[in-house]
């Protein structure tokens, strides 16, 4: 299992090398759902940090190409946009996976320990998100 997790934030990596610019078509997108992106990161994330009590800095809303989420070196967490448009179940993993840099800022087994605690079917939520990053939503 291991093994199949590890491989694949290897891929990801790679992928997250090059951010590439926006459209126009893009930015209008955005501004549309930015703040129903905003509302919905922020509960969520109010909810899911009841359980962990992490401290963190800025929440920013960001029209992104190629990523769902980040959590900086500063302890601000990015969201894309589109998170919004996600089901529930999705969009909890991407809040939880970046709440969880706040506690881990990596990968280990520590940190998919902690993803475990609030999301334990983390491992089902992950593949069925990279379907999703791989198809329309994040082009
Ligand atoms: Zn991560």
């Amino acid at each position: 299992m291991w093994n199949v997790i590890f491989k694949h934030v290897r891929r990801k990596r790679v992928r997250r090398r090059k951010p590439r610019r926006t459209s126009v078509k893009s930015r209008t997108h955005f501004l549309e759902y930015k703040e129903r992106a905003r509302a919905l990161v922020l509960g969520r994330i109010e909810h899911v940090n009841a359980l962990y009590k992490f401290s963190y800095g800025t929440v920013v809303i960001r029209n992104t190409v190629s990523r769902w989420g980040s959590c900086s070196s500063k302890h601000n967490l990015n969201f894309n946009y589109k998170i919004v448009l996600l089901p529930t179940h999705l969009a909890d993993y991407i809040i939880v996976h970046e709440l969880c840099h706040l506690g881990q800022f990596n990968h280990s087994a520590k940190f998919w320990a902690l993803v475990a605690l609030a999301d334990p079917d983390y491992v089902a939520h992950r593949a069925e998100l990279k379907k999703i990053h791989s198809g329309t939503l994040l082009k």
